[in-house]
C-alpha cells in the first residue's frame, strides 16, 4: 500500500493544548487542542474521489485499503497523522459569536504529496471535540453526501473550494431535527475526509483579536503567509498589508465565480470564510433555479436573508471588514486598509463584468451599452422566473440571424409568466442578437465562449436528493452516476440529458429538497 506522507506545521509551530477531558472550553493562548476521532461500529467505504486521491498519490486499491477505509472513518490514524481540533472564533448572521472551533471536524495532519504540495486532511462528523459545545460532532449522511459531492463539483467547475477524498458511513445511526420544528429523524451517519492547502479562516485570527492575544495572532499570521502565501515575502515589512490584499483579491475572485455560476453559500459567517479564499463548510448552500436575487436555500436565515444569492458581495466585504479589524493591530495603517477593501471592490466588478461578457459570449463588455443589456437580462430572468443555469446554456444556440424565443424555452418554470412577458424576450432577444452580430465573427467562436463559463450540469437539490435517498437504501449508483457527470460540467454528455434539466414540479415544495439548516 502506498502511504502518505505527513508533515505536521501547524502542530508542531503552533501552540496547542492536551485536554484531560473533551469538555467545551475555552483556552487562551492555544489554537487546537488534540483530540482523536470517536471509533464507529462499522466503517465502509461508500465513495471516493479518484482525482483527489491522484492528488494526493493514492490509487484506488490504496483507498479501498481496510487499514485506510478505518483511518477514513476515524477508526484508527495512520503513521504519521496526528489528530487534533482547532479553534477559532466568528461573526455569525452580523454578530460576535465568540469562540467556536471544530465542533465536528477533526484535523489529521498535512500531506505532502510527490510534488511537494501541502494537503490538510480533515474528518467531518468523526466525534466529539473540545468545541463541540451541546452538540455530538456527528455528521448525517444527507449532509456528508451534500459535502462531499459538491467540493468535487465545485473543483471540476473551476472554482476554489476544499475538497473531498471519501464518503464513509459509520454504520451508525444519528438523531436530527430535520425541518427545526422538533420532528426527530434517525438518520444514517456518515463521516466525509475533506481535503485542503489549509483550512484556516478569517475566524481564527478574529478569535485572537478578540482575546487580544496579539502576539498569538502575529506568530498565526506570519505561519500563514509563510505556509500558505509562497507568493508573498515572509520578510517584508508591508507583509501583513500584502496578506491582507491578497485575501480581499482572492475573496473577490471566489464570490465572482459563485455569482457566475448561481451558488449560494448559504452560511458566510466569518468563522466559514477561508484565508486563502476556498469556498469552505458546505451546509445548506444551494444553486438557483429561477433567478431570484433574494434567494436563499438557509431555513435559518429564512427571515433576514442577509446570505441570499444578491447579496453575497456585499458579504463578502462584510467579512473582510471583520478580518480588517483582527489584523488591524499588525497592520496599523487605516489607508491600507481601506485599500483593500477598494481592492476588493474593484476587483469583484472587474471580474464579474468579464465572467458576465463570457456568459453572454461576448468577445469584449462595453461599458456603455452592454451592462444595461445585462441588467435588463436579470431583471427579465426574475420577472419570468427563468433557470438561470438552462439559460445561458440554451442562449449559446441562438440563431443571431433570425432569434426566437424557443431556444430557452425549457427554461421556463411558469407558464403564466412565460406568456405574460414573451414580448420583451423577443425584443431582449433581439437586442442580444445584434449585439452578437456586431462581432462579425464565426457563431462557434461565441458558442465556445459561452460553453466554457455556463455549466450544462450544475448539482441541484433535487439531484442531491435522488442520490441520497438511494443511498440511504443502499444504493450508491445514483451517487457514483452524479460524480461522473459533474466531473465534466460544461461538456453535454450523451445520455445524461435527465441531469440537464429544470427543477421537477416535485422537488418544489418538498421540504428537505429545497431548504436545509445549518449543522445537520
Ligand atoms: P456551521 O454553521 O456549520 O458553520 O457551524 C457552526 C459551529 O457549530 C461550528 O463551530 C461547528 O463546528 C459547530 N457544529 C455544527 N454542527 C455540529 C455538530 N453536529 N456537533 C458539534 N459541533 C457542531
Ligand atoms: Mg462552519
Ligand atoms: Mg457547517
Amino acid at each position: 500500500m502506498h502511504t502518505l506522507n505527513f508533515d505536521n506545521r501547524f502542530l508542531r509551530e503552533l501552540p496547542g493544548e492536551t485536554p484531560e477531558h473533551s469538555h467545551p472550553r475555552t483556552v487562551n493562548g492555544v489554537l487546537y487542542s488534540r483530540v482523536d476521532p470517536t471509533p464507529v461500529a462499522a466503517p465502509k467505504l461508500l465513495s471516493h474521489s479518484p482525482e483527489m486521491a491522484e492528488e494526493l498519490g493514492l490509487s484506488a486499491e490504496d483507498i479501498k485499503d481496510p487499514a485506510f477505509v478505518e483511518a477514513m472513518a476515524g477508526n484508527r490514524l495512520l503513521p504519521g497523522m496526528e489528530a487534533y481540533a482547532s479553534c477559532y472564533g466568528g461573526h455569525q448572521f452580523g454578530h460576535w459569536a465568540g469562540q467556536l472551533g471544530d465542533g465536528r471536524a477533526i484535523g489529521l495532519g498535512e500531506a505532502v504529496n510527490q510534488a511537494s504540495q501541502r494537503w490538510e486532511l480533515q474528518l467531518k462528523g468523526a466525534g466529539p471535540t473540545p468545541y463541540s459545545r451541546m452538540a455530538d460532532g456527528r455528521a448525517v449522511l444527507r449532509s456528508s453526501l451534500r459535502e462531499y459531492v459538491c467540493s468535487e463539483a465545485m473543483h471540476h467547475l473551476g472554482i476554489p473550494t476544499t475538497r473531498a477524498l471519501t464518503l464513509c458511513l459509520t454504520g451508525e445511526s444519528v438523531v436530527r431535527d430535520m425541518f427545526y420544528d422538533g420532528h426527530l429523524e434517525d438518520e444514517p451517519g456518515a463521516v466525509v475526509c475533506r481535503v485542503a492547502p489549509t483550512f484556516t479562516r478569517f475566524g481564527h485570527f478574529e478569535m485572537l483579536y478578540a482575546r487580544g492575544e496579539i502576539d498569538l495572532l502575529k506568530r498565526l499570521t506570519d505561519f500563514t503567509i509563510q505556509r500558505d502565501f509562497p507568493e508573498l515575502d515572509p520578510e517584508a515589512e508591508d507583509r501583513y498589508i500584502q496578506l491582507f490584499h491578497t485575501v480581499c483579491e482572492r475573496t473577490a475572485e471566489l464570490i465572482a465565480h459563485w455569482m457566475r455560476v448561481g451558488f449560494v453559500h448559504g452560511v458566510m459567517n466569518s468563522d466559514n470564510m477561508s484565508i486563502t479564499g476556498l469556498t469552505i463548510d458546505y451546509g445548506p448552500y444551494g444553486w438557483l433555479e429561477d433567478f431570484d436575487p433574494a434567494w436563499t436555500p438557509n431555513t435559518t436565515d429564512a427571515q433576514g436573508r442577509r446570505y441570499c444569492y444578491g447579496r453575497q458581495p456585499d458579504i463578502g466585504r462584510w467579512n473582510l471588514q471583520c478580518l480588517a479589524r483582527a489584523l488591524s493591530p499588525l497592520i496599523n495603517d487605516q489607508d491600507a486598509i481601506q485599500a483593500g477593501l477598494d481592492l476588493y471592490e474593484s476587483h469583484y466588478a472587474r471580474r464579474f463584468r468579464e465572467m458576465s461578457a463570457q456568459k453572454l459570449g461576448l468577445a469584449q463588455l462595453d461599458e456603455d451599452s452592454d451592462i444595461p443589456l445585462l441588467q435588463d437580462l436579470f431583471t427579465l430572468l426574475e420577472k419570468m422566473e427563468l433557470d438561470m443555469t438552462l439559460f445561458f446554456r440554451k442562449l449559446a444556440e441562438l440563431d443571431s440571424q433570425s432569434p426566437t424565443n424557443d431556444v430557452v424555452a425549457e427554461a421556463a418554470y411558469r407558464q403564466d409568466l412565460w406568456e405574460a412577458h414573451q414580448g420583451e424576450l423577443t425584443a431582449w432577444l433581439d437586442r442580444y442578437a445584434e449585439r452578437i452580430r456586431s462581432q462579425e465573427e464565426p457563431s462557434e467562436k461565441r458558442i465556445q465562449r459561452m460553453n466554457t463559463v455556463n455549466p450544462c450540469y450544475v448539482f441541484r437539490n433535487y439531484l442531491a436528493q435522488q442520490a441520497i435517498d438511494a443511498a440511504e437504501d443502499g444504493d450508491s449508483g445514483p451517487l457514483e452516476e452524479l460524480m461522473q457527470v459533474l466531473r465534466r460540467p460544461y461538456e453535454a454528455q450523451p445520455g445524461m440529458e435527465a441531469y440537464a434539466q429544470r427543477r421537477p414540479e416535485w422537488a418544489r415544495h418538498k421540504a428537505g429538497c429545497s431548504m436545509l439548516s445549518c449543522s445537520s
